[in-house]
């Protein structure tokens, strides 16, 4: 487990030393011997693993995409499927270990017998547990973890309770929905590491708005985790039924970028039901990095970026076009890279996730901590569709950031996306419709003009059916109580 010093806080020329290590030693020893899919890949492009030092050195590889992780999830050859998991056995390690470290594993296979050899290599590389990405869109793609990566996720988690800084006598709600998703499970694990009160209920399928209320009246807790739609909708029950809620001001969403105009929403729903000092708390992680990184709390207006882990991934980000690395802080796409795995192991994974401020390597001037810090306007690849709003040509929408503009809005509640085609006719162009429900100060009369003026200016599209609801109705469609994730954006066209 994690040594006693506090690697978060070391001077970041000894972590970055620290990280050209890791990777030099990751690459070496266990990514191009036991990584089939790697090693194919390095072999083709004539890299050796001797070669890659630092960081620095990682620019010829190329990259893992999205849809390279999909080809092989589709392939017939069960081996092909299973190529990019780390799997090592005693051949490999004769053929491509360094001969020095080859020699530690064949001597203690002469000394206590091959069976023990076996033994202990199953027992760090055998696949035992997984989380898999949401899938909307495409089949969703399995992420497998070794115990040691079950061992890494314990670290994560704990590191991650420093950073939000909760205490060893505060409780913890866990509202993500219960399922194979990395959200869930990096919490519990993270209670679990902490050695902290959480209770994870499982969202609202398993006990219902009603029976979290209940937990959190009863509980009294600190910190309230899940996703940004439900747990506004928890909030909002409870100020429905006037309950004092002065004891919870820690808000802990699963969303990798959080309008202000969100947060302040939050605070002041909590502050009206007797809360002092809010802070609401954005967290990144991705299916693919099996971790997750968190902002550290601060004012609302202001976001310390995600913590990250130097001595466990390697962070760049890069021009999306080009594919060259850009310099600190400069705008671009994330691209991870594990220093760490067993199980599924990724070098130079492209995120499709565009961040906005890229990385900076200063100590954070809110915790001091000395990691690098993603910013925390991050894009997510999810969400960019093609929508045809004219009969001339199809425009490329990222609906990403009219969730973003809409989530920000003073005047909104809650709302839902609806993308469908015209008089429900495959042919015909694809109309955009906003349902909303408005804050109780706001006008309907005003506000149509006023989003749709916004959404033309900012985001060059604007909705050709604007629907006035009540909370009771948004809530039905959007399926805050039964979906696993709230259904805000709704894709109704003909799938082709
Ligand atoms: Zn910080």
């Amino acid at each position: 487990m994690e040594k006693k010093v506090n690697i978060l806080f070391q001077p970041w020329k000894k972590l970055k030393r620290l990280q050209d290590e890791k990777l030099s030693f990751f690459i070496r020893r266990y990514l191009y011997p036991f990584s089939p899919y790697y090693r194919k890949l390095l072999d083709k492009h004539k890299i050796k693993p001797s070669q890659i030092k630092r960081v620095a050195d990682l620019g010829p590889i190329p990259f893992t995409t999205k849809k390279d992780l999909i080809n092989l999830q589709k392939s017939r050859n069960p081996e092909e499927r299973l190529s990019i998991l780390l799997k090592p056995s005693e051949e490999l390690i004769k053929k491509y270990l360094p001969k020095k470290e080859a020699l530690k594993f064949l001597l203690s296979s002469i000394l206590k017998g091959k069976q023990h050899l076996k033994e202990n290599l199953e027992k760090e590389f055998r696949p035992i547990f997984l989380t898999a990405t949401a899938g909307t869109t495409s089949q969703p793609i399995p992420f497998l973890y070794a115990s040691y990566d079950m061992d890494n996720l314990k670290i994560y988690g704990k590191r991650i309770i420093d950073v939000m800084g909760m205490k060893k006598d505060e409780r913890t709600l866990n509202v993500f929905p219960f399922a194979p998703h990395l959200a869930f499970w990096q919490t519990v694990f993270a209670g679990l590491a902490s050695n902290v009160f959480m209770i994870s209920t499982g969202g609202g399928r398993t006990v219902g708005t009603k029976g979290n209320i209940r937990t959190i009246v009863k509980v009294k807790p600190k910190f309230l985790i899940g996703t940004p739609s439900y747990v506004y909708h928890i909030l909002k029950t409870a100020k429905e039924r006037n309950l004092k809620l002065e004891f919870l001001n820690r808000i802990v969403l699963g969303a990798a970028r959080l309008p202000q105009g969100f947060k302040r929403k939050m605070a002041d729903l909590l502050g009206s039901m007797g809360a002092k000092d809010v802070n609401v708390i954005g967290t990144y992680g991705f299916t693919e990095s099996r971790c997750a990184w968190v902002e550290c709390p601060t004012d609302i207006g202001v976001s310390s970026g995600y913590h990250t882990y130097p001595d466990r991934e390697v962070f760049e980000v890069i021009d999306s076009e080009t594919g060259q690395v850009l310099p600190e802080g400069q705008d671009g796409e994330l691209v991870y890279t594990g220093i760490d795995a067993r199980g599924t192991a990724l070098l130079r994974y492209r995120t499709g996730d565009l961040v906005k401020g890229g990385i900076v390597y200063s100590p954070c001037p809110h915790c001091g901590r000395t990691v690098p810090r993603v910013s925390s306007d991050i894009v997510r690849a999810s969400n960019v569709k093609s929508i045809q709003l004219t009969k001339i040509k199809g425009t490329v929408v990222n609906l990403n950031n009219i969730e973003y503009c809409l989530d920000n809005d003073p005047e909104i509640d809650d709302w839902q996306i609806e993308i469908s085609k015209k008089d429900d006719d495959p042919f015909e162009i694809d109309q955009l419709s906003l349902y909303v429900c408005l804050l109780k100060e706001a006008k309907e009369d005003t506000f149509k003009e006023r989003i749709n003026q916004q959404m033309l200016s900012q985001q060059e599209v604007t909705f050709n059916k604007v629907v006035f609801l009540n909370n009771k109705e948004l809530e039905t469609r959007i399926e805050i109580e039964e979906a696993v994730k709230a259904k805000k954006i709704v894709d109704r066209r003909v799938k082709n």
